[in-house]
């Protein structure tokens, strides 16, 4: 237990999850949430937790990283599902990326060995055997890659979950409440101010997922270098005859997105996402909802048939390497939580128990210590 009394700025999955943790160890905490909490990117997601199929050769750290919050998500669901009393949808089928194309095998190919160089649990599979496992696949699925140890989690209700369990545990959550400046005196962190006025804290945790930037008060060599990227999505109604299992993704050589269909427990099947250098802009497009739903009918074809329930987008907190920025900044008492990327939700566990370690006992672990802002101060 810790006697400080800490502000997180942002109640998305990051912010909340931190939170809960704090406030089970007994610590006085406070969240402040622009508008409602867990609505924004942590609401938008399609809750893959895939540090296998999204491992790339360039970014080691980060798919150790990733495999470490998998390693966590059992005993996190557990513990969650006890506080919040609700279930948060933790699934763990595989995922199979599929080729349907000589060019999308040849690039299917490639991945596999790149997968196979870092040592990845992984199986390759022509199209009856991946349709053995996926019957809803289209017949011209040529070649698929099997990551059985890739999970998923209904990040809608993770948000939820969290919002209830850390308000359980006595953290104290204010909405429609932004933190216009965050106040450093003398090289130290002392509290924000909002449009009520000043709040002290001890400790400030920066948590504001794309928008950590945009919030005055910081030394401008400091502030983090997080970006949105622009996220298009949509979700189907599975019906009878129409049932998909695992999370599907798709490579496609030719085409500008890849898209990937995720089956949730309620029966929605949700289908992703464009990855777009927008800033801000939330809009919706004719290309980008046609990309979604031509990439996903060429790999089930039977999603013609249903219903379209929802389109949305959001804003994914992209850092200039692609990795969290986490724990100590030069500002005494300010700690960073941010910059999460595409893999959010998937390492929502790690970053909430490490930063959460990391405020009881002042001591960065070797966790996260390669995620540190100075990375990009050197
Ligand atoms: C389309 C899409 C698909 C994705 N799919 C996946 C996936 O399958 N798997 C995965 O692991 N990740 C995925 N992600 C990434 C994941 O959603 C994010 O990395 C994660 O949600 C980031 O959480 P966060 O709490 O940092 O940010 P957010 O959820 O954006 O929360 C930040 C919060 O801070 C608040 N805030 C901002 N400024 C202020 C202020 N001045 N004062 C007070 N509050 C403020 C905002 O209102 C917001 O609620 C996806 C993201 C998108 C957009």
């Amino acid at each position: 237990m810790s006697n400080k009394k800490i502000i997180i700025i942002g109640g998305g999955v990051i912010g909340l999850g931190i939170g809960w943790q704090l406030a089970k160890s007994g610590t006085a905490v406070t969240i402040y949430e622009r508008a409602q909490a867990g609505r924004a990117a942590s609401w938008a997601a399609a809750g893959m937790l895939a540090p296998l199929a999204e491992a790339h050769r360039e970014e080691p750290e980060l798919l150790k990283f990733g495999s470490q919050s998998l390693a966590r998500y059992p005993q996190w669901v557990e513990a969650l599902e006890a506080d919040a009393e609700m279930s948060i949808g933790y699934r763990v089928e595989g995922t199979l990326i599929v080729g349907l194309e000589p060019d999308d095998t040849h690039q299917l190919r490639h991945l596999y060995t790149s997968q196979q160089e870092l040592g990845l649990d992984v199986e390759w599979l022509n199209g009856r055997e991946a349709r053995e496992i996926e019957s809803a696949l289209s017949p011209r699925v040529t070649a698929a890659i099997h990551c059985a140890t890739d999970h998923q989690v209904d990040n809608r209700l993770m948000v939820q979950a969290l919002r209830r369990a850390y308000q359980m545990r006595g953290g104290i959550l204010y909405e429609n409440s932004t933190i216009k400046r965050i106040v450093v005196e003398n090289g130290t962190a002392t509290g924000v101010q909002t449009q009520d006025g000043f709040h002290e804290a001890e400790v400030l945790i920066l948590a504001a997922g794309c928008w950590s930037a945009q919030i005055d008060g910081l030394p401008d060599t400091i502030i983090p270098p997080v970006r949105p990227v622009k996220g298009q999505m949509l979700a189907l109604q599975m019906e009878e005859g129409i049932t998909v299992k695992n999370v599907i993704r798709t490579v496609r050589a030719r085409y500008p997105t890849s898209v990937y269909l995720v089956p949730r427990n309620d029966g929605r099947l949700i289908v992703g996402a464009t990855s777009e250098e927008m800033g801000f802009d939330t809009r919706l497009t004719a290309g980008g909802v046609f990309e979604l739903l031509r990439g996903a009918w060429e790999a089930v074809p039977g999603i013609y048939e249903l219903p379209l329930l929802e389109t949305w987008s959001g804003l994914r907190p992209g850092s200039r390497d692609n990795a969290p920025i986490l724990g100590k900044t030069p500002v005494e008492n300010l700690i960073y939580a941010t910059g999460h990327y595409r893999n959010g939700i998937l390492l929502t566990p790690i970053t909430a128990y490490e930063i959460t370690k990391l405020i009881l006992t002042s001591e960065t672990s070797e966790i996260i210590a390669p995620f540190q802002l100075d990375r990009f101060l050197k």
